[in-house]
């Protein structure tokens, strides 16, 4: 509270104020990294969504399942590590380099590679068959490895929309520079101040990067019905106050208030807000969909060939 006189012609008054502090979303929850698993054997990865049970599925709605490869060193290797040929339906993935290089190939016909910094957000919808591998030339060398992959979940109404492939290449994306000049928030998807992303999606998401140097700081503010998380890629911050170490994941309350960071080394954090896709939802193996039903049929549809085709 603050009081200042303001003297005017002929008396003074007395003005009393409460500087208005924004208020800030609490954290709901701190998700310690998980046991690692393998994915094939190229990804060496915590599960943090869907987890250990403990979150309900459509948590972080419309983000079903975030696996984090957390940095990593593989040795050299003649024959590229990774996961053979799978179906999905139903959903998109999307991985997020941050060191190391992977390939893509599907049966839609699109094949990418990206490393560090790139993005590559890959629309299963009706259905695709895919590989997922260490660049070839990468791995023969070797290196730091690190990524996150995303299954971003599809409204039913396009679940069974065409495949698509969108590669997002770093110098693609928008970037703020924050008050420091130079730590930045790079824009996968959505719109940070002046900077959008490129990634087009098919419900409202809001993706970024922020890297920051040691004091960067930037705020953060999203719809309260947006699902939104944190994940520390790289240093220490402060998150509304409160120390969060690399690897962790923070989930925020529903409610509303800004999020502000600030980093107390040289850091990386993903930020994810979504708008919660309120519909039922049946997982399976590789499917994402709304009924069992339809789960059903995406097995009979696979092995009838409609998932097309792609060599091993
Ligand atoms: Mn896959």
């Amino acid at each position: 509270m603050n009081i200042f006189n303001l003297k005017l012609l002929h008396k003074t008054i007395n003005i009393k104020y409460v500087q208005a502090m924004p208020t800030l979303r609490s954290i709901e929850k701190i998700i310690v990294p998980p046991p690692i698993h393998w994915v094939g054997d190229g990804f060496k990865v915590h599960n943090f969504l869907p987890g250990d049970g403990s979150l309900d599925l459509q948590r972080m709605s419309p983000f079903f399942l975030m696996d984090y490869n957390a940095k990593t060193f593989f040795a050299p290797s003649a024959s590229p590590r990774g996961v053979g040929v799978h179906p999905h339906r139903g959903f998109e993935t999307v991985t997020i380099a941050y060191h190391g290089k992977v390939a893509h190939h599907d049966s839609a016909g699109y094949h990418g590679v990206i490393g560090q910094g790139d993005v590559q957000w890959m629309t299963a919808a009706s259905g695709i068959l895919h590989k997922e591998y260490h660049e070839k030339e990468w791995s023969k060398t070797g290196g730091w490895f690190q990524m996150v992959q995303l299954w971003v979940n599809l409204p039913a109404k396009h679940k069974m929309s065409t495949p698509k492939y969108q590669p997002i290449l770093n110098e693609q994306m928008g970037k703020h520079l924050l008050q420091d000049q130079k730590s930045y928030v790079e824009v996968i998807a959505g719109k940070y101040h002046e900077a959008t992303g490129t990634a087009s999606t098919f419900t409202p998401i809001e993706m970024y990067n922020a890297k920051l140097i040691g004091g960067g700081e930037a705020t953060f503010s999203f719809p309260k019905q947006f699902n939104t998380a944190f994940l520390i890629i790289d240093g220490k911050v402060e998150i509304n106050h409160s120390t969060i170490e690399t690897d962790h994941l923070v989930i925020f309350s529903n409610e509303d208030g800004d999020i502000h960071l600030k980093a107390n080394e040289l850091s990386v954090v993903l930020i994810l807000s979504g708008e919660p896709i309120n519909e039922p939802i049946f997982p399976y193996g590789p499917f994402l969909m709304n009924t069992k039903q339809e789960i059903i049929q995406a097995y009979n549809d696979l092995e009838n060939g409609k998932f097309g085709q792609l060599e091993e």
